[in-house]
């Protein structure tokens, strides 16, 4: 039936009928997607999309699992600690949203009850849901009728009507076009199969309008523009920073790490002792007034590149050994703790790095 107008079809099926048709043939499993007929839980959504923020499915599968077995439900994740939470979240990235997930079961279990607001409106209250994510829980787990807009569901709707407006100021517009299209019924597999369609078919580069069920509708293709959509108005380059990192390890390969702050970036985090970041790298002198101990400290050969949301940061890192344990403020750990320390990546790259060992060693398992 694609690409084909019957002159004799009675009624045109609507744009979402044929979303919904394709999406009951070709819906992806996803470990944390109700099964058809299922009713969605509302703590398994919200974990997975603000665990799928800015994050491959890939990459977010085997944390969602251990979350899950760990913490089956609202109630016990408000439990846990802030520290246990960082420490299973450490890998994922972007760690602003661990504490927000925890804040978030905190606020559900003791005013709420553990029960989850039901509207978008209300969802938006809790830290770290914004619109998008509001939307995708209130639609999956409560069928509101609200269009849940991630990239993929801003790109077909884009395509579907030729929107030449630049991201992100068209957004509201494409929020719009998609809201009067989610149906009355099934307004969650809607919102999931807009999703589907644009990672499965409505790709950003080479969209298959061969195998889309709405490729009939669809102005971008009928204008041979669709590659071209969504316009995104120019990004900023992001600015490079440059710092010393200070790995010291006593006589049992323990390293000493100390706690970021609780705001900001990698809040709460562990890291080895850091110098200021500036344009340029610090020379030797200048560097090791930040180091933590005074000790023989050798420059490891090479750097620690990591990009952040804002800016690309390069690491030299200073190493040293000590027999005896200097004094501070911070802690020793040994390889073992350091697996389920609350680590982030670039640290975790940074450790090895130091100590000539592969990343992998100092994974979550
Ligand atoms: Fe996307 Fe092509 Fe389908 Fe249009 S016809 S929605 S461009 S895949």
């Amino acid at each position: 039936m694609r690409n084909h107008h019957s002159r004799t079809a009675r009624k045109k099926a609507s744009t979402a009928e044929l979303l919904l048709a394709w999406y009951d043939a070709n819906r992806r499993e996803l470990v944390w997607r109700a099964k058809p007929g299922e009713a969605a839980d509302p703590y398994r959504v919200w974990l997975s999309e603000i665990m799928l923020q800015q994050t491959t499915v890939a990459a977010v599968t085997p944390y969602y699992r251990a979350f899950l077995k760990r913490w089956p439900d609202v109630k016990r994740l408000a439990r846990a600690s802030l520290d246990e939470v960082c420490a299973a979240w450490a890998g994922l990235g972007y760690y602003s949203r661990a504490r927000n997930l925890w804040r978030a079961a905190r606020m559900i279990a003791t005013q709420q009850g553990g029960v989850f607001p039901t509207t978008a409106g209300d969802l938006r209250e809790l830290p770290g849901v914004g619109a998008y994510t509001a939307a995708a829980i209130a639609a999956i787990a409560f069928d509101e009728r609200v269009a849940a807009m991630d990239a993929n569901a801003e790109r077909v709707i884009a395509r579907l009507f030729a929107i030449e407006e630049a991201l992100p100021k068209a957004k509201p517009k494409l929020t719009e076009l998609a809201t009067k299209l989610v149906p009355k019924n099934r307004p969650g597999d809607f919102a999931q199969a807009l999703m589907d369609l644009g990672s499965a078919v409505c790709l950003s580069k080479r969209p298959r309008c061969g195998d889309c069920p709405l490729s009939a509708g669809c102005r971008a293709r009928q204008f041979g523009i669709a590659e071209t959509l969504p316009r995104k108005a120019a990004k900023r380059p992001r600015p490079l920073k440059r710092g010393a990192a200070f790995v010291a390890v006593d006589r049992v390969g323990a390293v000493y790490l100390v706690r970021r702050p609780e705001n900001g970036l990698l809040g709460g985090m562990l890291q080895p002792p850091l110098g200021e970041w500036g344009a340029a790298f610090p020379a030797r002198a200048a560097a090791l007034e930040e180091a933590p101990f005074t000790g023989n400290w050798l420059k490891k050969p090479g750097l620690v590149r990591h990009g952040f949301t804002h800016f690309e940061l390069e690491m030299e890192v200073y190493v040293a050994n000590f027999i005896r344990r200097p004094n501070g403020e911070g802690m020793w750990l040994s390889a073992p703790d350091l697996a389920g320390a609350a680590l982030p990546t670039v640290m975790r790259k940074t450790l090895a790095h130091a100590l000539d060992e592969d990343v992998p060693l100092f994974k979550i398992s």
